[in-house]
Protein backbone atom coordinates (compact mmCIF):
# COMPACT_ATOMS: atom_id res chain seq x y z
CA UNK A 1 0.00 0.00 0.00
CA UNK A 2 1.40 3.36 -1.13
CA UNK A 3 2.37 5.79 2.28
CA UNK A 4 -0.48 8.48 1.17
CA UNK A 5 -2.80 5.43 1.14
CA UNK A 6 -1.66 4.01 4.69
CA UNK A 7 -1.93 7.49 6.38
CA UNK A 8 -5.40 7.71 4.51
CA UNK A 9 -6.70 4.03 5.92
CA UNK A 10 -5.49 4.45 9.64
CA UNK A 11 -6.85 7.94 9.78
CA UNK A 12 -10.23 6.82 8.74
CA UNK A 13 -9.43 4.02 11.70
CA UNK A 14 -8.73 5.97 14.32
CA UNK A 15 -11.78 8.17 13.47
CA UNK A 16 -14.05 5.17 13.70
CA UNK A 17 -12.66 3.85 16.61
CA UNK A 18 -13.46 7.50 18.45
CA UNK A 19 -16.59 7.40 17.01
CA UNK A 20 -17.17 4.01 18.53
CA UNK A 21 -15.12 5.30 22.04
CA UNK A 22 -18.08 8.21 22.32
CA UNK A 23 -20.83 6.29 21.39
CA UNK A 24 -20.26 3.98 24.74
CA UNK A 25 -19.37 7.51 26.86
CA UNK A 26 -22.15 9.30 26.12
CA UNK A 27 -24.55 6.63 26.63
CA UNK A 28 -22.93 5.94 29.93
CA UNK A 29 -23.44 9.96 30.99
CA UNK A 30 -26.44 11.13 29.60
CA UNK A 31 -27.37 14.67 28.95
CA UNK A 32 -23.58 15.79 29.90
CA UNK A 33 -22.55 17.59 27.13
CA UNK A 34 -19.33 19.55 28.72
CA UNK A 35 -17.83 16.60 29.85
CA UNK A 36 -18.72 14.07 26.33
CA UNK A 37 -16.91 17.56 24.63
CA UNK A 38 -14.06 17.45 26.63
CA UNK A 39 -13.69 13.40 26.45
CA UNK A 40 -13.84 13.76 22.80
CA UNK A 41 -11.09 16.05 22.20
CA UNK A 42 -9.08 13.89 24.37
CA UNK A 43 -10.05 10.79 22.67
CA UNK A 44 -9.40 12.12 18.82
CA UNK A 45 -5.53 12.75 20.30
CA UNK A 46 -4.93 9.83 22.51
CA UNK A 47 -6.68 7.22 20.21
CA UNK A 48 -4.24 7.37 17.52
CA UNK A 49 -1.59 6.89 20.37
CA UNK A 50 -2.72 4.31 21.60
CA UNK A 51 -1.76 2.30 18.37
CA UNK A 52 1.02 3.22 18.87
CA UNK A 53 1.35 1.99 22.15
CA UNK A 54 -1.00 -1.44 23.13
CA UNK A 55 0.13 -1.84 26.26
CA UNK A 56 -2.42 0.95 27.64
CA UNK A 57 -5.52 -0.40 25.39
CA UNK A 58 -4.98 -3.36 26.24
CA UNK A 59 -5.52 -2.41 29.91
CA UNK A 60 -8.08 -0.05 29.02
CA UNK A 61 -6.44 3.01 30.53
CA UNK A 62 -8.99 5.53 28.59
CA UNK A 63 -12.23 3.54 29.64
CA UNK A 64 -10.62 3.28 33.06
CA UNK A 65 -9.85 7.08 32.82
CA UNK A 66 -13.22 8.65 32.13
CA UNK A 67 -14.97 6.48 34.33
CA UNK A 68 -14.81 9.30 37.88
CA UNK A 69 -13.26 6.71 41.05
CA UNK A 70 -16.25 8.32 43.20
CA UNK A 71 -18.65 10.61 42.93
CA UNK A 72 -20.27 12.59 46.00
CA UNK A 73 -23.12 14.63 45.72
CA UNK A 74 -24.78 15.90 48.69
CA UNK A 75 -27.78 18.03 50.10
CA UNK A 76 -26.52 22.06 51.62
CA UNK A 77 -29.39 23.76 53.89
CA UNK A 78 -28.48 27.35 55.10
CA UNK A 79 -30.66 29.74 56.19
CA UNK A 80 -30.72 32.93 54.51
CA UNK A 81 -31.11 36.66 56.09
CA UNK A 82 -34.76 36.89 55.86
CA UNK A 83 -34.63 33.77 57.86
CA UNK A 84 -35.83 31.38 55.01
CA UNK A 85 -34.03 27.70 54.62
CA UNK A 86 -32.47 27.93 51.22
CA UNK A 87 -31.16 24.39 49.57
CA UNK A 88 -28.81 23.71 47.23
CA UNK A 89 -26.56 21.02 45.83
CA UNK A 90 -22.78 20.35 46.40
CA UNK A 91 -20.76 18.27 44.57
CA UNK A 92 -17.45 16.23 44.70
CA UNK A 93 -16.02 14.28 41.54
CA UNK A 94 -12.62 12.29 42.43
CA UNK A 95 -11.92 11.18 38.83
CA UNK A 96 -8.38 9.87 39.76
CA UNK A 97 -5.94 9.15 42.22
CA UNK A 98 -3.12 7.37 39.88
CA UNK A 99 -0.33 10.24 40.83
CA UNK A 100 -1.19 11.65 43.70
CA UNK A 101 -4.25 12.49 46.25
CA UNK A 102 -7.21 14.29 43.87
CA UNK A 103 -6.88 17.72 43.28
CA UNK A 104 -8.49 20.36 41.90
CA UNK A 105 -11.16 23.59 42.52
CA UNK A 106 -14.44 23.93 43.82
CA UNK A 107 -16.62 26.27 41.27
CA UNK A 108 -20.10 28.22 42.93
CA UNK A 109 -21.89 29.12 39.97
CA UNK A 110 -25.83 28.73 39.49
CA UNK A 111 -25.20 26.63 36.09
CA UNK A 112 -23.13 23.68 38.39
CA UNK A 113 -24.23 20.51 37.79
CA UNK A 114 -22.78 17.01 37.20
CA UNK A 115 -21.43 17.32 33.53
CA UNK A 116 -19.53 20.53 33.95
CA UNK A 117 -18.02 19.55 37.30
CA UNK A 118 -17.42 15.89 35.64
CA UNK A 119 -15.71 17.88 32.48
CA UNK A 120 -13.38 19.80 34.98
CA UNK A 121 -12.46 16.92 36.77
CA UNK A 122 -11.45 14.60 33.66
CA UNK A 123 -9.34 18.57 32.69
CA UNK A 124 -8.09 18.37 35.65
CA UNK A 125 -6.46 15.00 35.57
CA UNK A 126 -4.43 15.88 32.74
CA UNK A 127 -3.84 19.21 33.71
CA UNK A 128 -2.13 17.96 36.96
CA UNK A 129 -0.23 15.47 35.24
CA UNK A 130 2.07 18.20 33.11
CA UNK A 131 2.71 20.44 36.02
CA UNK A 132 5.15 17.32 36.95
CA UNK A 133 3.58 17.29 40.88
CA UNK A 134 2.57 14.49 42.39
CA UNK A 135 -1.28 15.79 42.21
CA UNK A 136 -4.13 13.50 41.17
CA UNK A 137 -7.22 14.94 39.56
CA UNK A 138 -10.97 16.12 40.60
CA UNK A 139 -13.63 19.50 40.76
CA UNK A 140 -16.35 19.58 43.14
CA UNK A 141 -19.17 22.80 43.88
CA UNK A 142 -22.40 23.96 44.05
CA UNK A 143 -24.97 25.41 41.82
CA UNK A 144 -24.90 28.14 44.87
CA UNK A 145 -24.60 31.38 43.37
CA UNK A 146 -23.03 33.77 45.24
CA UNK A 147 -23.37 37.30 43.35
CA UNK A 148 -25.74 39.45 45.10
CA UNK A 149 -25.26 37.70 48.59
CA UNK A 150 -24.45 39.06 51.96
CA UNK A 151 -21.37 38.05 53.57
CA UNK A 152 -22.99 36.39 56.23
CA UNK A 153 -24.93 34.44 53.57
CA UNK A 154 -22.00 33.16 52.15
CA UNK A 155 -20.28 32.33 55.36
CA UNK A 156 -23.36 30.38 56.34
CA UNK A 157 -23.56 28.33 52.93
CA UNK A 158 -19.40 27.46 53.23
CA UNK A 159 -19.93 26.32 56.67
CA UNK A 160 -22.85 24.25 55.48
CA UNK A 161 -21.15 22.88 52.50
CA UNK A 162 -17.77 22.07 53.98
CA UNK A 163 -19.87 19.92 56.89
CA UNK A 164 -20.62 17.25 54.33
CA UNK A 165 -17.66 17.74 52.41
CA UNK A 166 -14.92 16.95 55.10
CA UNK A 167 -16.12 13.96 55.51
CA UNK A 168 -14.26 13.39 52.02
CA UNK A 169 -11.42 15.17 52.37
CA UNK A 170 -7.93 15.47 53.66
CA UNK A 171 -4.17 16.52 53.49
CA UNK A 172 -3.59 12.84 51.74
CA UNK A 173 -6.84 12.32 50.26
CA UNK A 174 -8.38 15.19 48.35
CA UNK A 175 -7.28 19.42 48.28
CA UNK A 176 -9.79 21.63 47.03
CA UNK A 177 -9.34 24.99 45.89
CA UNK A 178 -11.04 27.84 44.02
CA UNK A 179 -12.34 28.15 40.81
CA UNK A 180 -15.35 30.60 39.39
CA UNK A 181 -17.23 32.15 42.75
CA UNK A 182 -14.89 30.56 45.37
CA UNK A 183 -11.70 33.00 45.95
CA UNK A 184 -9.76 33.69 49.16
CA UNK A 185 -13.05 34.58 51.27
CA UNK A 186 -14.71 31.25 50.19
CA UNK A 187 -11.52 29.07 50.76
CA UNK A 188 -10.76 30.96 54.61
CA UNK A 189 -14.69 30.10 55.94
CA UNK A 190 -14.59 26.40 54.37
CA UNK A 191 -11.06 26.29 56.33
CA UNK A 192 -12.42 27.61 59.22
CA UNK A 193 -15.43 25.11 59.56
CA UNK A 194 -12.92 22.66 58.28
CA UNK A 195 -10.37 22.92 61.33
CA UNK A 196 -13.82 23.24 63.81
CA UNK A 197 -15.40 19.67 62.84
CA UNK A 198 -12.12 17.66 62.27
CA UNK A 199 -9.43 19.63 65.02
CA UNK A 200 -7.14 19.56 62.97
CA UNK A 201 -4.80 22.63 61.42
CA UNK A 202 -3.79 20.99 57.79
CA UNK A 203 -3.12 21.83 54.16
CA UNK A 204 -6.59 20.65 53.26
CA UNK A 205 -7.31 23.34 51.03
CA UNK A 206 -5.00 25.62 48.70
CA UNK A 207 -5.79 29.24 48.08
CA UNK A 208 -5.55 30.02 52.17
CA UNK A 209 -4.51 33.42 53.39
CA UNK A 210 -0.85 34.23 53.76
CA UNK A 211 -1.56 34.29 57.81
CA UNK A 212 -2.75 30.52 58.02
CA UNK A 213 -0.81 28.78 55.72
CA UNK A 214 -1.60 30.20 51.80
CA UNK A 215 1.16 30.47 49.19
CA UNK A 216 2.85 33.72 47.78
CA UNK A 217 1.78 34.33 44.66
CA UNK A 218 -1.05 31.52 44.30
CA UNK A 219 -3.84 34.26 43.60
CA UNK A 220 -1.55 35.71 40.64
CA UNK A 221 -0.67 32.17 39.62
CA UNK A 222 -2.87 31.15 36.84
CA UNK A 223 -2.83 34.74 35.34
CA UNK A 224 0.89 34.60 35.03
CA UNK A 225 1.47 31.00 34.20
CA UNK A 226 -0.87 31.65 31.49
CA UNK A 227 1.63 34.95 30.13
CA UNK A 228 4.29 32.45 30.95
CA UNK A 229 3.06 29.93 28.64
CA UNK A 230 2.38 32.66 25.77
CA UNK A 231 5.98 34.16 26.05
CA UNK A 232 6.84 30.38 25.43
CA UNK A 233 4.78 29.92 22.40
CA UNK A 234 5.67 32.98 20.88
CA UNK A 235 9.39 32.21 21.43
CA UNK A 236 9.10 29.58 18.78
CA UNK A 237 8.50 32.44 15.95
CA UNK A 238 11.28 34.51 17.77
CA UNK A 239 8.56 37.08 19.31
CA UNK A 240 7.58 38.60 22.39
CA UNK A 241 4.97 40.03 24.06
CA UNK A 242 6.45 43.59 23.98
CA UNK A 243 4.35 46.49 22.32
CA UNK A 244 1.52 43.66 21.36
CA UNK A 245 -1.93 44.14 21.43
CA UNK A 246 -3.78 41.77 23.62
CA UNK A 247 -7.41 40.91 24.17
CA UNK A 248 -8.26 39.36 27.13
CA UNK A 249 -12.15 38.40 28.45
CA UNK A 250 -13.25 37.70 32.17
CA UNK A 251 -12.32 40.62 34.80
CA UNK A 252 -12.13 37.49 37.87
CA UNK A 253 -8.72 36.23 39.53
CA UNK A 254 -7.48 34.84 35.86
CA UNK A 255 -7.81 38.10 34.10
CA UNK A 256 -6.77 40.30 36.28
CA UNK A 257 -3.37 38.25 36.68
CA UNK A 258 -3.06 38.04 33.39
CA UNK A 259 -3.54 41.40 32.36
CA UNK A 260 -0.97 42.59 35.24
CA UNK A 261 1.86 40.00 34.05
CA UNK A 262 1.01 41.14 30.23
CA UNK A 263 1.20 45.04 31.32
CA UNK A 264 4.45 43.97 32.98
CA UNK A 265 5.92 42.66 30.24
CA UNK A 266 5.00 45.61 28.23
CA UNK A 267 2.03 44.02 26.00
CA UNK A 268 -1.31 46.57 25.97
CA UNK A 269 -4.07 44.85 27.46
CA UNK A 270 -7.32 45.98 25.46
CA UNK A 271 -10.11 44.55 26.72
CA UNK A 272 -12.25 42.80 29.77
CA UNK A 273 -15.33 41.41 30.39
CA UNK A 274 -17.98 40.13 32.87
CA UNK A 275 -21.22 38.43 32.07
CA UNK A 276 -22.89 41.76 31.26
CA UNK A 277 -20.02 42.50 28.26
CA UNK A 278 -16.90 43.84 27.67
CA UNK A 279 -14.88 47.19 27.66
CA UNK A 280 -12.64 48.08 24.95
CA UNK A 281 -9.90 50.57 26.29
CA UNK A 282 -8.40 51.14 23.12
CA UNK A 283 -5.04 53.44 24.57
CA UNK A 284 -4.98 50.23 26.87
CA UNK A 285 -4.85 49.66 31.06
CA UNK A 286 -1.87 50.99 33.04
CA UNK A 287 -1.50 49.64 36.88
CA UNK A 288 -4.01 52.26 38.10
CA UNK A 289 -6.83 50.94 35.74
CA UNK A 290 -5.86 47.14 36.54
CA UNK A 291 -6.11 48.72 40.47
CA UNK A 292 -9.54 50.01 39.53
CA UNK A 293 -10.63 47.10 38.59
CA UNK A 294 -9.17 44.66 40.78
CA UNK A 295 -11.25 47.04 43.41
CA UNK A 296 -14.30 46.59 41.95
CA UNK A 297 -14.33 43.16 41.11
CA UNK A 298 -12.90 41.71 44.81
CA UNK A 299 -14.04 44.35 46.96
CA UNK A 300 -17.16 46.66 45.21
CA UNK A 301 -18.50 43.73 43.50
CA UNK A 302 -19.21 45.62 41.13
CA UNK A 303 -20.18 44.98 37.05
CA UNK A 304 -17.14 45.69 34.33
CA UNK A 305 -19.41 48.64 32.81
CA UNK A 306 -17.99 51.32 35.61
CA UNK A 307 -15.03 50.94 34.21
CA UNK A 308 -16.39 52.38 30.69
CA UNK A 309 -17.84 54.96 32.64
CA UNK A 310 -15.13 55.68 35.08
CA UNK A 311 -12.54 55.67 32.44
CA UNK A 312 -14.13 56.86 29.26
CA UNK A 313 -14.33 53.83 26.49
CA UNK A 314 -16.55 51.99 24.74
CA UNK A 315 -18.42 49.13 26.49
CA UNK A 316 -20.57 46.47 24.22
CA UNK A 317 -23.52 45.12 26.31
CA UNK A 318 -23.80 41.04 26.15
CA UNK A 319 -21.05 40.69 23.95
CA UNK A 320 -17.47 39.15 24.30
CA UNK A 321 -14.46 40.98 22.53
CA UNK A 322 -13.26 38.40 19.74
CA UNK A 323 -15.15 39.59 17.09
CA UNK A 324 -15.12 43.40 17.75
CA UNK A 325 -11.84 44.20 18.17
CA UNK A 326 -8.15 43.62 16.63
CA UNK A 327 -5.72 41.92 19.12
CA UNK A 328 -2.15 39.99 18.55
CA UNK A 329 -2.98 37.54 21.08
CA UNK A 330 -6.22 36.59 22.80
CA UNK A 331 -6.77 35.10 26.34
CA UNK A 332 -9.90 34.28 27.17
CA UNK A 333 -10.31 34.26 30.70
CA UNK A 334 -14.02 34.07 31.19
CA UNK A 335 -16.16 30.15 31.34
CA UNK A 336 -15.75 27.55 29.00
CA UNK A 337 -17.81 27.52 25.56
CA UNK A 338 -17.01 31.30 25.44
CA UNK A 339 -15.38 31.87 22.05
CA UNK A 340 -16.90 29.94 18.99
CA UNK A 341 -16.13 29.34 15.38
CA UNK A 342 -17.58 32.62 14.02
CA UNK A 343 -15.06 34.38 16.85
CA UNK A 344 -12.01 32.60 15.80
CA UNK A 345 -12.30 33.53 11.88
CA UNK A 346 -12.66 37.20 13.04
CA UNK A 347 -9.85 36.67 14.87
CA UNK A 348 -7.70 35.08 12.35
CA UNK A 349 -8.89 37.34 9.73
CA UNK A 350 -7.93 40.61 11.79
CA UNK A 351 -3.98 38.52 12.20
CA UNK A 352 -3.95 37.49 15.42
CA UNK A 353 -0.78 35.30 16.74
CA UNK A 354 -1.43 33.44 19.65
CA UNK A 355 -4.74 32.32 21.92
CA UNK A 356 -4.10 31.15 25.22
CA UNK A 357 -6.96 29.56 27.50
CA UNK A 358 -7.22 31.18 30.23
CA UNK A 359 -10.16 29.55 31.29
CA UNK A 360 -11.24 25.50 31.37
CA UNK A 361 -12.02 24.89 27.63
CA UNK A 362 -13.27 28.73 26.26
CA UNK A 363 -12.81 27.60 22.73
CA UNK A 364 -15.42 25.24 21.40
CA UNK A 365 -14.19 22.40 19.66
CA UNK A 366 -15.08 24.51 16.19
CA UNK A 367 -12.96 27.32 17.07
CA UNK A 368 -9.66 25.04 18.21
CA UNK A 369 -10.16 23.12 14.56
CA UNK A 370 -10.01 26.85 12.75
CA UNK A 371 -6.48 27.91 15.17
CA UNK A 372 -5.20 24.66 14.48
CA UNK A 373 -6.19 25.07 10.99
CA UNK A 374 -4.99 28.00 9.87
CA UNK A 375 -1.57 26.94 12.22
CA UNK A 376 -2.31 29.46 15.07
CA UNK A 377 -0.18 29.30 18.23
CA UNK A 378 -3.09 28.28 20.32
CA UNK A 379 -2.28 26.46 23.88
CA UNK A 380 -5.41 24.46 25.32
CA UNK A 381 -6.54 25.21 29.22
CA UNK A 382 -4.58 21.97 30.51
CA UNK A 383 -1.56 23.23 29.55
CA UNK A 384 -1.43 27.14 29.40
CA UNK A 385 -3.56 27.63 33.29
CA UNK A 386 -1.94 24.55 34.63
CA UNK A 387 0.22 27.79 36.71
CA UNK A 388 -2.55 27.74 39.18
CA UNK A 389 -2.86 24.15 40.41
CA UNK A 390 0.62 24.10 40.23
CA UNK A 391 1.21 26.74 42.72
CA UNK A 392 -1.49 24.90 44.51
CA UNK A 393 0.79 21.99 44.61
CA UNK A 394 3.75 24.27 45.75
CA UNK A 395 1.06 25.43 48.69
CA UNK A 396 1.17 21.95 50.00
CA UNK A 397 4.40 21.33 49.87
CA UNK A 398 5.22 24.53 51.63
CA UNK A 399 2.17 23.24 54.50
CA UNK A 400 3.43 19.59 54.54
CA UNK A 401 7.37 20.79 54.98
CA UNK A 402 5.75 23.67 57.64
CA UNK A 403 7.64 26.55 55.73
CA UNK A 404 6.68 29.53 53.90
CA UNK A 405 9.08 30.63 50.20
CA UNK A 406 9.40 33.76 49.19
CA UNK A 407 6.97 35.41 46.46
CA UNK A 408 10.72 35.37 44.13
CA UNK A 409 11.03 31.74 45.01
CA UNK A 410 7.71 30.78 44.19
CA UNK A 411 7.44 32.98 41.36
CA UNK A 412 10.39 31.22 39.54
CA UNK A 413 9.43 27.36 40.53
CA UNK A 414 6.14 28.51 38.29
CA UNK A 415 7.90 30.03 35.66
CA UNK A 416 10.32 26.96 35.59
CA UNK A 417 6.65 24.85 35.63
CA UNK A 418 5.22 26.50 32.81
CA UNK A 419 8.11 26.51 30.72
CA UNK A 420 8.64 22.83 31.56
CA UNK A 421 4.85 22.39 30.37
CA UNK A 422 5.66 24.17 26.96
CA UNK A 423 8.47 21.17 26.53
CA UNK A 424 5.67 18.13 27.33
CA UNK A 425 3.68 19.77 24.90
CA UNK A 426 6.47 20.37 22.01
CA UNK A 427 7.45 16.64 22.94
CA UNK A 428 4.15 15.09 21.88
CA UNK A 429 2.80 17.46 19.60
CA UNK A 430 5.40 18.43 16.96
CA UNK A 431 4.13 18.34 13.73
CA UNK A 432 7.03 19.19 11.54
CA UNK A 433 7.51 22.81 12.54
CA UNK A 434 4.19 22.89 14.10
CA UNK A 435 3.58 22.44 17.82
CA UNK A 436 -0.14 21.04 17.78
CA UNK A 437 -0.69 21.82 21.88
CA UNK A 438 -3.99 20.19 21.87
CA UNK A 439 -1.98 16.99 20.89
CA UNK A 440 0.94 17.45 22.99
CA UNK A 441 -0.98 18.21 26.43
CA UNK A 442 -3.35 15.74 25.81
CA UNK A 443 -1.14 12.95 24.68
CA UNK A 444 1.80 14.13 27.64
CA UNK A 445 -0.58 14.17 30.55
CA UNK A 446 -2.04 11.06 29.67
CA UNK A 447 1.45 9.06 29.81
CA UNK A 448 2.02 9.57 33.22
CA UNK A 449 -0.95 9.03 34.07
CA UNK A 450 -0.95 5.60 31.96
CA UNK A 451 1.77 4.65 33.85
CA UNK A 452 0.63 4.93 37.33
CA UNK A 453 -2.52 3.18 36.24
CA UNK A 454 -0.32 -0.09 34.50
CA UNK A 455 1.93 -0.10 37.68
CA UNK A 456 -0.83 -0.22 39.86
CA UNK A 457 -3.38 -2.84 38.45
CA UNK A 458 -6.60 -3.06 37.85
CA UNK A 459 -8.13 -0.71 40.04
P1 LIG B 1 -13.86 34.26 38.82
O1 LIG B 1 -12.84 35.00 39.60
O2 LIG B 1 -15.13 33.89 39.49
O3 LIG B 1 -14.15 35.10 37.48
C1 LIG B 1 -14.93 34.58 36.47
C2 LIG B 1 -15.09 35.62 35.39
O4 LIG B 1 -15.74 35.05 34.27
C3 LIG B 1 -15.95 36.81 35.82
O5 LIG B 1 -15.51 37.95 35.14
C4 LIG B 1 -17.33 36.38 35.36
O6 LIG B 1 -18.23 37.45 35.15
C5 LIG B 1 -17.01 35.71 34.05
N1 LIG B 1 -18.04 34.71 33.73
C6 LIG B 1 -18.40 33.64 34.48
N2 LIG B 1 -19.40 32.97 33.89
C7 LIG B 1 -19.68 33.64 32.76
C8 LIG B 1 -20.59 33.45 31.71
N3 LIG B 1 -21.44 32.40 31.72
N4 LIG B 1 -20.57 34.34 30.69
C9 LIG B 1 -19.70 35.38 30.68
N5 LIG B 1 -18.81 35.61 31.64
C10 LIG B 1 -18.79 34.76 32.65
O7 LIG B 1 -13.25 32.89 38.24
P2 LIG B 1 -11.77 32.56 37.82
O8 LIG B 1 -11.13 31.85 38.95
O9 LIG B 1 -11.13 33.75 37.21
O10 LIG B 1 -12.02 31.46 36.69
C11 LIG B 1 -12.20 31.79 35.32
C12 LIG B 1 -11.93 30.58 34.47
O11 LIG B 1 -10.60 30.09 34.71
C13 LIG B 1 -12.83 29.37 34.74
O12 LIG B 1 -13.02 28.65 33.54
C14 LIG B 1 -11.99 28.54 35.69
O13 LIG B 1 -12.38 27.18 35.68
C15 LIG B 1 -10.62 28.74 35.08
N6 LIG B 1 -9.50 28.46 35.97
C16 LIG B 1 -9.36 29.11 37.15
C17 LIG B 1 -8.25 28.86 37.94
C18 LIG B 1 -8.00 29.60 39.22
O14 LIG B 1 -6.94 29.40 39.81
N7 LIG B 1 -8.87 30.46 39.66
C19 LIG B 1 -7.31 27.90 37.54
C20 LIG B 1 -7.46 27.27 36.30
C21 LIG B 1 -8.56 27.56 35.54
P3 LIG B 1 -19.47 37.65 36.17
O15 LIG B 1 -18.87 38.29 37.37
O16 LIG B 1 -20.40 38.53 35.44
O17 LIG B 1 -20.04 36.29 36.45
Amino acid sequence: MSKTKKSKSTRAGNEQAVKEFMQKVIARNPGEPEFHQAVHEVAETVIPYLDEHPKYKEAKILERMVEPERVIMFRVPWIDDKGNLQINRGFRIQMNSAIGPYKGGLRFHPTVYLGILKFLAFEQVFKNSLTTLPMGGGKGGSDFDPKGKSDIEVMKFCQSFMTELCKHIGADTDVPAGDIGVGGREVGYMFGQYKRIRNEFTGVLTGKGITFGGSLIRPEATGYGCVYFTQEMLNTKKKSLKGLIVGISGSGNVAQYAAEKVIQLGGKVVSMSDSDGFIYDEKGMDEKKLTYIMELKNEKRGRIKEYSDKFKCKFYAGKTPWQHIKVDVALPCATQNELNIADAKALIKSGVIAVAEGANMPCTPQAVYEFIGAKILFAPGKASNAGGVATSGLEMSQNSLRLSWTREEVDQKLHQIMKDIHSTCAKYGSEGNFINYVKGANVGGFVKVAEAMLAQGHV
